[in-house]
């Protein structure tokens, strides 16, 4: 095996990363712990090129890796030669991002021509704030609240749904942590006009829900991570998940924020090295942005339910993520995300898998999900929306009404979950 992976060391260096046609993602299904192992030890090689979409936890969930054209000889003959079974899951993923971006453009025209917003297209930061303004200026429901401002220096804002009151028990969704995950941004701004949509239209449950509780939808909680996927100079840049601050190596940036909550920091499940995709970073909340939304829940104080958006693969959890023993309102939660589940699965017939995050994906420490359960919010819940491994992070656009109205569904069921059942 030490032979093989020097042959495929050698090979990765030459590596040209600004070239991407022909870079293909693998899905890989690792039949023996050995496999998993093996796997393991080509993710901590962050000076591979590979890109792990999913990773090695067990026999039952495939892994995903997006793998340079110039290494996907070295690799699959490094994976047939250990026996490891794979199939091409995206053939070129170029193409794909040709057509992302020329939809993009294309869509940008008719939005400029017709004076107009589509929720079936992906947008880039900048419009993404203007639809929030338009939204917070045509509804008295909606305000537009800054909570900081990133690394970067761009503001970090929340959209508030409040009928009055001062600081009442409040729903927490945020959104695009994860830079790559254009789906959960796209979903977010789909479900902000819900909302105010349901609300004017006094469509049940919205209109009771706020009468007794705000909403808080954060739609882009890692803005300087998602303003760099939109950068043409390099197609890699699309791939970019965590945040984009200097870190101890000057080659390599941002961390990722969510492994960098007061939660367990540091424990299993984040690596400490700075150029790895799930770097927690030098100590707890060391990332404004985390910093930042950490500081506003805890101020408000009234916090009643936590929820955040990531993709792919379709899972609904909960606590915990640091630690495979039961959250002790396991069971609670347990049947509040199996019933959620259900009521997505009513719109399209989406599957989607339910449990806690350290049994659904892997163990993970520095978690938003855990800080916010820690801190008392019992109804928090972890969402990796569509799709299960056709498409990863290059969902095409024309999915995302579809997601984001089967996630209302499950969205919707725990909001009144919560209005119902105070604590
Ligand atoms: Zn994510």
């Amino acid at each position: 095996m030490r032979l093989y992976l020097a042959v495929f060391a050698l090979l990765a260096a030459v590596h040209c990363e600004e070239l991407i046609n022909g870079d293909q993602v693998l899905r890989i299904n690792a039949e023996s712990e050995d496999h998993i192992q093996i796997l393991k030890m080509l993710e901590r090689d962050v000076d591979s090129g590979l890109d792990f979409w999913t990773h090695a936890v067990s026999t039952e969930r495939p892994v995903d890796i997006r793998v340079p054209h110039s290494s996907l000889h070295a690799v699959k003959d490094f994976l047939k030669k250990n026996n490891i079974p794979f199939t091409v899951m995206i053939n070129n993923v170029q193409e794909l991002l040709v057509r992302e971006r020329e939809e993009m453009v294309r869509n940008a025209e008719i939005e400029s021509k017709t004076k107009s917003f589509s929720f079936a297209a992906y947008h880039d930061l900048e419009t993404i704030y203007n639809f929030m303004d338009t939204l917070a200026n045509h509804s008295k429901l909606i305000s537009k609240v800054k909570i900081g401002s990133t690394y970067e220096n761009r503001s970090m804002y929340v959209l508030k749904f409040s009928t009055g009151g001062v600081k009442r028990p409040a729903i927490w969704i945020d959104a695009g942590i994860h830079a790559r995950e254009w789906i959960s941004h796209a979903t977010a701004v789909w479900l902000a006009d819900r909302i105010a949509t349901d609300f004017k239209e006094n469509r049940a449950p919205v209109p009771s829900i706020l009468s007794k509780m705000d909403i808080y939808l954060m739609i882009v909680a890692n803005p300087d991570g998602y303003v760099f996927t939109h950068r043409s100079s390099s197609p890699l840049y699309r791939f970019w998940c965590k945040s984009r601050s200097a870190t101890s190596n000057p080659k390599c940036q941002g961390v990722d924020l969510n492994r960098n909550w007061d939660a367990e920091f540091g424990g299993p499940g984040a690596s400490d090295d700075p150029c790895a995709e799930d770097y927690r970073g030098p100590s707890s909340q060391s990332e404004i942005e985390v910093k930042n939304i950490a500081k506003f829940i805890m101020s408000h104080g009234n916090f009643k339910s936590f929820m955040t958006l990531h993709s792919y693969m379709q899972f609904l959890m909960y606590p915990y993520g640091y630690i495979g023993i039961d959250a002790p309102d396991w069971p609670e939660l347990h049947d509040v995300a199996t019933k959620a589940s259900k009521a997505l699965n009513s719109w399209h017939g989406t599957v989607y898998k339910v449990g806690s995050i350290f049994h659904t994906i892997d163990q993970a420490s520095g978690a938003s999900v855990d800080w916010a359960y820690l801190r008392g919010i019992k109804y928090s819940f972890a969402f990796e929306l569509r799709d299960t491994g056709e498409y990863g992070f290059l969902l095409p656009a024309n999915q995302i009404v579809s997601t984001a109205r089967e996630t209302w569904f499950a969205l919707r069921y725990i909001m009144k979950y919560v209005c119902d059942h105070p604590y």
